[in-house]
């Protein structure tokens, strides 16, 4: 799954009028991952729901790469639970695969930003190096045009003089 699908996810969960809908739809994402009971009896509602949702994952051989709307309705909540996720022995399925991930493309951003900026500055220094160079060759040419003027004028003088 894309950067750009995640970041489409997210959008469309920001936009879900019930925020807290969602919250506990990861509450139970991080219960159902570590509860253990075998009963229908659990605390939470949902939890067989989730649970059913996790195996079919395991089991699914469409998955979200093949279209697979159940799928891809995980992998939304398990990358939305993951970005927020600090913990690191977390037993909600791929968290720290999901994690893993994440952190690597923010480092390639980062990465990626610091190449544009060092770019930036590159260029910015050749500019610099570039009215340096033309000052220098302009105060060259001034100085050597009064050297010229000075030495003529020493001339003059001199044959003056003469
Ligand atoms: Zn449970
Ligand atoms: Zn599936
Ligand atoms: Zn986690």
């Amino acid at each position: 799954m894309g950067l750009l699908e995640l970041g489409y996810a997210l959008k469309v969960f920001e936009k879900m009028s019930d925020r807290s809908m969602l919250r506990k739809m990861l509450d139970l994402l991080v219960h159902a991952s570590q509860c253990q009971c075998r009963s229908s009896l659990c605390q939470y509602p949902n939890c067989r729901k989730v649970k059913g949702l996790f195996r079919h994952g395991m089991q699914c051989r469409t998955r979200a790469s093949g279209g697979c709307a159940v799928c891809k309705k995980m992998w939304y909540l398990l990358q939305l639970h993951a970005r927020a996720c600090k913990e690191s022995k977390c037993h909600v399925p791929r968290c720290r695969d999901l994690k893993e991930h994440l952190r690597r493309l923010q480092q390639h951003s980062d990465s990626r930003r610091r190449a544009a900026v060092m770019e930036m500055m590159r260029q910015r220094a050749a500019e610099v190096a570039g009215e340096v160079a033309e000052l220098e060759l302009a105060v060259t040419e001034k100085s050597y045009r009064c050297l010229r003027e000075r030495k003529g004028t020493d001339t003059v003088l001199s044959v003056a003089q003469t």
